[in-house]
């Protein structure tokens, strides 16, 4: 077919899922669980991932599994990206030309890594040079951490993926420079206190930090980077790099045409946007967080996408009024070398830590057991906890979901976790 037979193909579609990530799955699984049988063919899924790629990824394998399944009749338009939307008319135009029409869509576009070049450092392009944002990037950093061993790392940026990267590197026996313009990392998340402790014990597992220091530039040799320059003047060399400096979400296509807040498309409580056709999830949504007083946020994790996408789902079926607005506990976790932690609520307000925060010995025994609660206006916010058991966390959880009373912070620094198991 050449590009103008193409073109005029036009086709209805009555729920549209645009993404290929977890949101978009949960979606789709969502929509199966509560519409199964009932209407084949209503629900499609446009992804510019590949089959090929989707079937590593769990959630969206069962959907590709499911709709096999006559009953399901989910139209799968896979490898296939989406270059515009009209809101108004209700279409989605995309890279073969085709034109898909619906009644509802729901947005999962997710959101993309930020690159180097925003900060005006180029070299993103290396071979050496990793991202990770799906499975491809994923095999490419195991690919190139294997053809270096016992090689070095710079891992740019303190974040999420710059502590997950660096501790899964250093346990494969690279040798690992963490660099991030902050004084601490997880800045976003940690107090200065629960800091110290991550790094002490990444710095026992021979990780080295480079803190408040930026890249400027990377010394780049028959493609690939064999060194990274610091505003300091310092040269790390390099045989590979990770770069994890955040992430923006992909609005792009409905710049101009829906409500925008805190970088992602504005929804209210039933993740409906300024458009009441459109929905939006996961990383590309800004919802109104009850628990914080119904201040709109977009929450970067795989928690929020599940639920986001659940919850979507549920009150586009059920039509109007009869699902409520999400009702949202912000949760956060991260797992490196053998430890474990998970963050609930807003880390807002005075934090208040509790348990053993000495950075760990060599060859220490127990398991460290320590956190943090964030109180605002005499109620706990936000709670940390590294080293919990379940019901230790579910603990913490319901005191921040409940906003416990704290009538003495002293008391509350006395008590630590038994504030929350005891109360
Ligand atoms: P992040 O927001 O967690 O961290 C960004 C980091 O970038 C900051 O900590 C800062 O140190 C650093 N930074 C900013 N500008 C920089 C610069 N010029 N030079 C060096 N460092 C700079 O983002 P991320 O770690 O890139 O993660 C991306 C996304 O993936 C986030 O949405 C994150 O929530 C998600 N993620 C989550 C998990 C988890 O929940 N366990 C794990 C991996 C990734």
């Amino acid at each position: 077919m050449n590009g103008l037979n193409i073109r005029k193909l036009t086709r209805f579609q009555k729920y549209v899922i645009l993404g290929g990530g977890v949101a978009a799955g949960y979606a789709a699984l969502e929509f199966v669980r509560r519409n199964g049988g009932a209407s084949s063919q209503e629900l499609c899924i446009i992804s510019d991932e590949h089959t090929r790629r989707v079937y590593r990824h769990f959630i969206l394998a069962l959907v590709l599994r499911m709709s096999y399944l006559p009953k399901n009749g989910i139209v799968l338009v896979l490898g296939t990206r989406v270059i515009s939307a009209d809101v108004r008319q209700k279409t989605l135009l995309t890279s073969s030309g085709e034109t898909i029409s619906y009644k509802t869509l729901i947005v999962a576009t997710g959101a993309r890594a930020v690159k180097l070049e925003e900060f005006g450092v180029s070299g993103s392009d290396a071979r050496n040079v990793c991202y990770l944002r799906n499975v491809e990037d994923a095999d490419k950093l195991v690919g190139v951490m294997r053809s270096c061993p016992g090689g070095n790392a710079v891992v740019v940026g303190g974040g999420y993926i710059g502590m997950e990267c660096a501790a899964a590197l250093v346990t494969n026996n690279i040798k690992v420079t963490m660099v991030f313009p902050e004084k601490h990392c997880m800045g976003r998340l940690f107090t200065p206190k629960i800091a110290e402790f991550y790094e002490s014990y990444y710095a026992s597992r021979g990780v080295t930090f480079v803190k408040e220091a930026a890249v400027t530039s990377m010394q780049i040799s028959a493609g690939k980077v064999t060194a990274v320059n610091l505003g300091n003047g310092r040269r790390l060399p390099a045989d590979m790099v990770v770069v994890g400096v955040g992430a923006r979400a992909n609005t792009g296509l409905f710049d101009g045409q829906l409500v925008m807040e805190n970088g992602g498309i504005k929804v209210n409580g039933r993740m409906q946007a300024s458009d009441a056709s459109v929905y939006a999830v996961g990383d590309v949504a800004a919802f109104p967080v009850k628990l914080f007083g119904g201040d709109v946020r977009r929450l970067e994790h795989v928690d929020c996408a599940r639920r986001t996408a659940r919850h979507a789902v549920a009150a586009m079926l059920e039509g109007t009024g009869s699902v409520g607005h999400i009702d949202y506990l912000p949760f956060f976790y991260s797992r490196v070398f053998s430890l474990s932690w998970q963050f609930y609520g807003d880390n807002a307000g005075e934090a208040v830590h509790f348990g053993d925060l000495a950075p760990p010995g060599d060859g220490d025994g127990a398991a460290p057991k320590f956190g943090a609660y964030w109180v605002r206006d005499g109620r706990v916010a936000g709670a940390f906890l590294e080293g919990g058991s379940r019901q230790e966390y579910e603990a913490v959880a319901a005191a921040v979901r409940r906003g416990a009373a704290v009538a003495d912070v002293a008391e509350l620094e006395r008590r630590g976790l038994a504030f929350a198991t005891q109360a």
